[in-house]
């Protein structure tokens, strides 16, 4: 069959929920027997998010391929349950620094290259990508921003004349929009929805179906009305109410029909009827109420609790699979700092850091993770979270504040953790850490390995810091375990705390990798542990490697100045 393609083009206002409404329509059409891939395009300069902060982005979502892309990618790996790759998130930075190097390469023959045709062939020739690269049938593609932005023209220019390229059963637009509520006359507005659809029409471009976002319920004639006015058939005006659970989208799409429509529009017969048993009970046990567990995350980009969409997931689909409802307690590290808002983390269950960069809110953090190691209490490290949790237990071994990251100081006389060895001549700043999936094997005994009940894992990364292996003899003497290293033994992947009922850190982000109905194995141990604290359920295995060697403390120079 031809390939298909389904754009997704966003009206009225930024925010409306397109990449969750993309990712839920990929779902539906994955559970009808077709193969599915989604791609996002956003119309900044920057060649990817990774080097930009997450207060003007949110999260980076890594692939598997190491490619740093936008968070939707994670939205639509998710809902899907598929594994996306470098080509599914395209930004207008990397179609420009693709026509411009073939252009100094004299590959346009002396042409003069413009935004129709090089530029929008670029764009076309990336979107054709993704099915070569990941064997779609159906290929989803949403376009970041709103329709009347002007950086996002040449994308919408391209899929315009995909649609004459490809005709019109193999290309749907859907349109998304969001209906403002008036409190005085107590009602929705379709005129905003009307004016971006006209806009949308100036360029060439005809949404087939209309997704009208509101958190208010919306009237059938109000359906009828859009549909007459942005001439769209009234079966295809979907109106889609913010559900409190986010994973309800694909349900109450499923409720407007909207695949078989789809479908019939794309020319395409359904090939299985979907089975939603499982989705509806994920569903269902989200509403029941459950015991609440209270889980610390000290970071420092708290305010933006998109900047860690991903743990947030990890810890959601953990707690299900647990019977917990997690309420996460979102604390500053800077705030630590100032002795403030130690209330939360004391009256935490579980202390979780996330990954982070540069020095700001770091000791912060540290006293967090001393106050969880003192205390017992679970703790989970991610990334940053657990060289911070080295840096700490070194601190305490050597009993006073020296041992640090050569990220935050240079020139510390026990760097525990350190650049790695093949970053220290990189000058770019992007797309050059210690990116995607590497293997991490793991020791028997230890609690990651009975949490993964394998012996070898695939997890992803984003780093340039490591643990520095001059102190893993003095760490491990003190009763760190390493329960993760790369296959060649080299790297310290998982580390742990052996006297402790549940105290870890990864060098890499396994939120990246959990699912709603298949929760991370790491997340899920370290909400056991919190379970435990909480007195309702069974004590979790313990680790069987090393112990605390006490009197370490003269042993412990060895591995500094190296
Ligand atoms: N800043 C640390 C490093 O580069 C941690 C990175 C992270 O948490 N993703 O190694």
């Amino acid at each position: 069959m031809d390939t298909k393609y389904i754009f997704f083009t966003g009206g009225v206002v930024s925010s409306v929920g397109k990449g969750v409404t993309a990712a839920a329509i990929g779902k539906l059409l994955k559970e009808r027997g077709f193969a599915v891939a989604v791609q996002k395009l956003d119309p900044y300069i920057n060649v990817d998010p990774g080097t930009m902060s997450p207060y003007q982005h949110g999260e980076v979502y890594v692939l598997d391929d190491g490619a740093e892309t936008d968070l939707d990618l994670g939205h639509y790996e998710r809902f899907i349950d598929i594994s996306l790759n470098r080509v599914c998130n395209v930004t207008t930075g990397q179609v420009y620094a693709e026509v411009i190097s073939k252009e100094r390469r004299g590959d346009y023959l002396g042409g003069t290259i413009q935004v129709i045709p090089h530029i929008t062939n670029e764009i076309k020739r990336r979107i054709g990508l993704v099915a070569k690269t990941t064997g779609a049938e159906i290929v989803l593609v949403e376009i970041g921003g709103t329709v009347g932005d002007i950086e996002s023209l040449p994308f919408l220019e391209a899929l315009r004349q995909m649609r004459s390229d490809l005709g019109r059963t193999n290309t749907l637009n859907i349109h998304v929009t969001w209906l403002p509520y008036i409190g005085a006359t107590a009602e929705l507005k379709t005129k905003p929805t009307q004016h971006s659809v006209r806009e949308l029409r100036s360029i060439g471009i005809s949404p087939d179906v209309i997704i009208a976002r509101s958190d208010y319920p919306v009237e059938d004639d109000l359906r009828e009305k859009i549909a007459l006015f942005c001439d769209v058939e009234r079966q295809a005006v979907i109106p889609l109410v913010t559900a409190p659970v986010l994973y309800e989208v694909p349900l109450i799409l499923e409720r407007f029909d909207l695949a078989n429509y789809l479908l019939e529009r794309l020319g395409l017969q359904t090939r299985r009827e979907p089975d939603w048993t499982d989705w509806e009970r994920l569903i269902r046990e989200v509403q029941r109420p459950k015991p609440k567990a209270h889980i610390a995350l000290v970071g420092k980009y708290v305010e933006l609790h998109d900047a860690y969409f991903s743990v947030r997931e990890a810890l959601e689909h953990a707690a299900l699979s647990l019977g917990l409802e997690v309420k996460i307690d979102w604390v500053h590290s800077s705030d630590l700092e100032k002795d403030r808002h130690w209330d939360v983390v004391r009256a935490a269950d579980g202390i979780l850091v996330p990954g982070g960069f540069g020095s700001r809110g770091i000791e912060g953090k540290i006293k967090a993770i001393s106050y969880a190691r003192q205390n017992k209490v679970p703790y989970l490290g991610l990334c940053l979270g657990m060289q911070l949790m080295v840096i700490e237990f070194a601190r305490y071994l050597i009993g006073n504040d020296e041992p640090n990251s050569t990220e935050f100081d240079r020139s510390t006389s026990y760097p525990v953790i350190d650049l790695m060895p093949d970053q220290r001549s990189i000058a770019d700043m992007g797309g050059t850490m210690r990116l995607g999936l590497y293997p991490c094997q793991l020791q028997p005994g230890t609690r990651a390995a009975a949490a993964y009940g394998k012996p070898l894992v695939e997890e992803r990364h984003r780093h340039r810091f490591e643990l520095n292996n001059a102190y893993r003899e003095m760490l491990s003497r003190g009763g760190m375990v390493f329960s993760g290293l790369s296959p060649d033994g080299r790297l310290v992947e998982i580390a742990e705390i052996a006297d402790h009922p549940f105290m870890v850190g990864t060098q890499f982000h396994p939120e990246f990798l959990s699912r709603p109905n298949r929760p991370h194995p790491l997340f899920v141990a370290f909400l056991e542990a919190v379970r435990n604290r909480l007195g309702l359920g069974e004590s979790a295995p313990q680790a069987t490697t090393s112990q605390i060697t006490p009197g370490i403390q003269e042993t412990l120079a060895v591995g500094s100045g190296s």
